[in-house]
């Protein structure tokens, strides 16, 4: 290797967020490297296989990307990504088939089913869903001088433009449940399965200030933006290789086994990157002309890639404190010899041919006591689980929603279903210490075990051939990515919506640093999921310095507000 190895940008972290600005911005004709510490790209977007022929997706398993311009922008579709339009089997309607409680499967009766339509803008004519999604997801923040009203929030501004009966200055303090109950007469089930959905997708449902986030985290994960929630060929993995596709096609180097020990700073500016002495490179200085973005954990970026010397210590500080306690997820597959059996009540979520449909289910009676109770013992009393199973939560994503062409098993006579996931206390947050929930694994899957078994028969120690399970803890280890063990953490603070932000200025993306910017879900609004979200909006920033100048493909966010003295970064 040259030692004056130099690209215009380089990005530091190879998951979903990295590789997506690096295909933007090498589709603006800039030399882009990314440096990967792992050997396989795709970050938390991964597929294992611990296994053989079982195919387990640990972290990442939903699209939440039904809005995202990037599909547009990006072309994915010349890249290979396909999306499965069709459900597999033609009972795949789960507003139809019910969602599954306590107390057997429930119905959404048509009046609450009208009331969501109409408060997601389904109903509207023309739907104003996707623009909601957009302006709540794919939109940078306003610039930090830019004070926020209620008239210049941008999901404000759809309610106003396209429902005005609905608009008030109070869906700024409401929680998820005060809309509904504003909208929606009675469906206490719908409304609490709703904000368990929210929950385990993005901000809570009971926070106040976040009704319409905690709202449109429902909406990106259920049809009709995404016909099914997994969807896309190849699953989820699927669709990083796609976007991997994208990036190389453009011109993107993008190395594996190769971590980044420290971003180099001169003059304060950020000029390069140093790797490890442990990546199998010769030279281990790569010189950016123009760029470094840290895609990879904020904490890990300023702490380690940087370093206390190029930082005021309280902005560090703030770094440190950044809030992660809004759960994370303990994330279970079980490998079994038949074919999982529904209850009698619960034989709704298998389809004809005996597949599950998977959803959440909610304890009890499915009310919002049920939900708060839930919510008490996984953020408030955290550890280990005291709900009676019956009362508990989870979420199982069926077979049904996995991409026909790539199971998750493929080993003669056994199955998989899952992930099964249950939302927990993130590590650092857990009072018996952050690797508490490993400690107590046994207890924790002979709990999870009781969950299942409320609606499935057979999910015994004679059919399940192995248990693999990946903690809050596991996820933070193996992937720095994941600080709390998932996006939740920062997802679910109001910090990182349109409100308040600990540290606004970082809602762009810049740092102050010249020459760095960060891309990753826990330094960049909206965080986690929403594909191509984190590079969309970053993409602003970089055309605004004058570092990327993108052609006719490009298109702004409608209610992107340019900042005071940069370039604009709105179509000419
Ligand atoms: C249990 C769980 C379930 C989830 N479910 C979903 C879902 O259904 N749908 C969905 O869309 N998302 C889901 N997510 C969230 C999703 O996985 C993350 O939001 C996403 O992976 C974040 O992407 P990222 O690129 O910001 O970061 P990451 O995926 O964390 O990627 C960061 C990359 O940087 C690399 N890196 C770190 N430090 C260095 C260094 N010093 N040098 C070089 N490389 C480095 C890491 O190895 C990693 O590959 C889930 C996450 C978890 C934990």
């Amino acid at each position: 290797m040259a030692a004056d190895e130099r690209y215009d940008i380089i990005v530091v972290g190879g998951g979903h967020n990295g590789t997506t600005i690096a295909a933007y911005l090498a589709k603006c004709g800039l030399s882009v490297c990314i440096l990967e510490e792992r050997p396989e790209l795709g970050g938390a977007q991964e597929n294992t296989e611990p296994v053989a022929g079982a195919r387990l997706s640990p972290h990442a398993i939903a699209n939440y990307g039904g809005a995202a311009p990037g599909w547009e922008q990006l072309e994915l579709w010349k890249y290979g990504f396909r999306m499965d339009l069709h459900a597999r089997h033609p009972e795949y309607r789960p507003m139809a088939t019910g969602f599954m409680t306590g107390e057997g499967m429930y119905q959404i009766d048509d009046e609450s089913a009208m009331g969501f339509g109409k408060i997601a803008g389904y109903l509207a004519t023309p739907s104003f869903t996707q623009e909601l999604l957009r302006a709540t997801f794919w939109c940078p923040p306003h610039p930090p001088e830019v004070e926020l009203t209620t008239e210049n929030i941008p999901y404000m501004q759809v309610y106003k433009k396209h429902a005005p009966d609905m608009w008030t200055e109070e869906l700024l303090r409401w929680t998820m449940f005060d809309f509904m109950d504003e909208h929606i007469k009675g469906g206490e089930q719908m409304k609490t399965v709703m904000a368990y959905i929210a929950a385990v997708s993005g901000a809570f449902g009971h926070h106040e200030g976040q009704a319409i986030p905690a709202l449109c985290s429902v909406l990106a994960c259920t049809p009709p933006f995404i016909p099914r929630p997994v969807g896309p060929r190849g699953n989820i993995h699927g669709y990083y290789h796609a976007l991997l596709r994208c990036a190389l096609a453009h011109g993107v180097v993008a190395r594996t086994c190769c971590p980044v020990e420290e971003i180099i700073i001169n003059n304060g500016t950020a000029v390069g990157v140093r790797l490890k002495d442990t990546a199998p490179r010769g030279e281990k200085r790569i010189w950016a002309n123009k760029a470094v973005i840290s895609a990879c954990d904020i904490r890990h970026t300023f702490n380690k890639l940087i370093g206390p010397s190029h930082l005021d210590r309280g902005f560090l500080q703030r770094i440190n404190d950044l809030s992660a306690k809004g759960g994370s997820l303990y994330v279970t597959h079980w490998l079994t010899k038949n074919q999982l059996k529904f209850r009698p009540a619960y034989a709704a979520a298998m389809s004809g041919e005996g597949v599950f449909t998977g959803g959440p289910y909610v304890g009890g009676a499915a009310t919002r006591k049920e939900y708060f109770a839930h919510m008490a013992e996984a953020l408030g009393w955290k550890g280990r689980p005291r709900l009676p199973a019956k009362q508990g939560c989870f979420l199982w994503v069926g077979n049904q929603n996995y991409d026909e062409t790539h199971p998750q098993c493929t080993r003669p006579g056994q199955y998989i279903c899952g992930p099964f996931d249950t939302i927990v206390s993130t590590p650092e947050y857990d009072p018996e210490g952050p690797e508490n929930l490993n400690k107590i694994r046994a207890e924790m899957d002979a709990y999870n075990l009781e969950l299942a078994g409320v609606v499935c028969e057979n999910l015994d120690h004679d059919n399940i051939v192995k248990t693999f399970v990946n903690t809050p803890w596991d996820s933070e280890l193996r992937n720095c990515g994941l600080f709390g063990g998932s996006w939740y953490g920062v997802r679910h603070s109001k910090d990182e919506w349109w409100t308040t932000r600990p540290t606004p200025e970082l809602a762009r993306g810049r740092t102050q640093i010249d020459g760095l910017y960060l891309c990753h879900q826990s330094s960049m609004h909206p965080g986690g999921l929403c594909l191509m979200a984190c590079g969309y909006n970053l993409m602003h920033t970089m055309i605004e310095d004058g570092l990327a100048k993108p052609g006719a493909w490009w298109y702004e966010s409608p209610w992107y507000i340019p900042q005071d003295g940069k370039i604009s970064a709105k179509r000419p």
